[in-house]
């Protein structure tokens, strides 16, 4: 059974995906790491984004693997790497990239391919994995998600205000909007999960009782 799950940045997908895949003894498939691994390929190697065919070749020959909580690539551990400031700001251009979408689109079906997989990202239910069986689309007030990352960071030794964040935020929910392939959108059969209020157990818990509706089904 495929379950998906997308929405927009700070929903808390990542944490909810990874311990709803935990619970069900799931495999679970991070896809912003993947373009976040294609983003630290094209800084490291000074690739221009407009030079799309490169960026593409990067997509189609990346060699990624990840276990648990960690994020390979061709066997080197990049998961701080990929999670820098600088890789945070390039991602979306690798998003952008049509080329390195079918490449990575080809490999997430190709990890899931009879395997049950919870998976997250913003187009696993519309283009990934349009016939998956359960499909989320989980969310909060922009607010709220704002809250939740400042909180984060500043527990971690960062002082950013709610302010910056909102408006990093929102910039990144536009680029995530207007893709024309693979934009961030609910699909037509997702179940809408709106966190405000609710703790990660309380969300991960409902998350369960939805699939395992879907696997009864
Ligand atoms: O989820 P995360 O923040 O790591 O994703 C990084 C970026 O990768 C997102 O902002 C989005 O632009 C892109 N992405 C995407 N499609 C996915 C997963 C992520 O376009 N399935």
């Amino acid at each position: 059974m495929i379950v998906t799950i997308d929405g927009p940045a700070g929903a808390g997908k990542s944490t909810v995906a990874r311990l709803v895949a935990e619970q069900l003894g799931y495999m679970f498939l991070d896809t912003g790491a993947m373009y976040r691994c294609v983003a630290l390929l094209a800084n490291e190697n000074e690739i221009a984004w407009e030079n799309e065919d490169v960026i593409g070749e990067l997509g189609r020959t990346l060699e990624y693997s990840s276990n648990q909580d960690k994020v390979f690539i061709s066997g080197e551990d990049v998961t701080q790497a990929i999670r820098s400031p600088e890789v945070t700001a390039a991602v979306h251009r690798a998003a952008d990239n049509v080329q390195v979408r079918e490449a990575l689109v080809k490999l997430q079906r190709q990890l899931a391919s009879d395997n049950n997989v919870v998976t997250e990202g913003r187009d696993q239910g519309t283009l990934a994995f349009p016939d998956a069986q359960c499909k989320i689309y989980l969310s909060a007030s922009p607010t709220e998600r704002a809250q939740r990352r400042v909180d984060q960071l500043n527990a971690n030794g960062g002082s950013v205000t709610l302010a910056e964040i909102l408006e990093q935020q929102t910039v990144r929910d536009e680029q995530d909007e207007a893709r024309e392939l693979g934009g961030l959108h609910a699909a037509a059969d997702a179940l809408f999960v709106i966190t405000d209020g609710m703790n990660i157990i309380e969300v991960v818990e409902h998350i369960e009782r939805l699939v395992r509706i879907r696997e009864n089904d």
